[in-house]
């Protein structure tokens, strides 16, 4: 019998990857519109939640290519889900 270590269900973690994504949003117009002194724990949370998106997201990746200027563009990959870049 296998013993099952993970405590979230997979109802879970789409919940906490919506909510993560709704949170990153949050943390840069804060950091965008500069209403905060400190930003070291929001700029830090912000990386956690990515790690969290990263290791919990089931990624559809995207290839894109982006204009960096008229002349140059540059390929992207990427996640339609939770916007993660790789
Ligand atoms: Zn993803």
């Amino acid at each position: 019998m296998s013993h099952n270590t993970n405590i979230f269900s997979s109802n879970d973690i789409d919940h906490m990857i919506k909510l993560s994504i709704g949170l990153i949003d949050y943390i840069d117009g804060i950091i965008y519109c500069k209403k905060q002194d400190d930003f070291l724990n929001i700029i830090t949370l912000k990386q956690e939640l990515r790690s969290f998106l990263l290791a919990n997201c089931k990624h559809d990746i995207i290839i894109d290519d982006i204009d960096v200027d008229a002349e140059r563009s540059q390929r992207i990959h990427y996640c339609s889900k939770c916007f993660s870049t790789f």
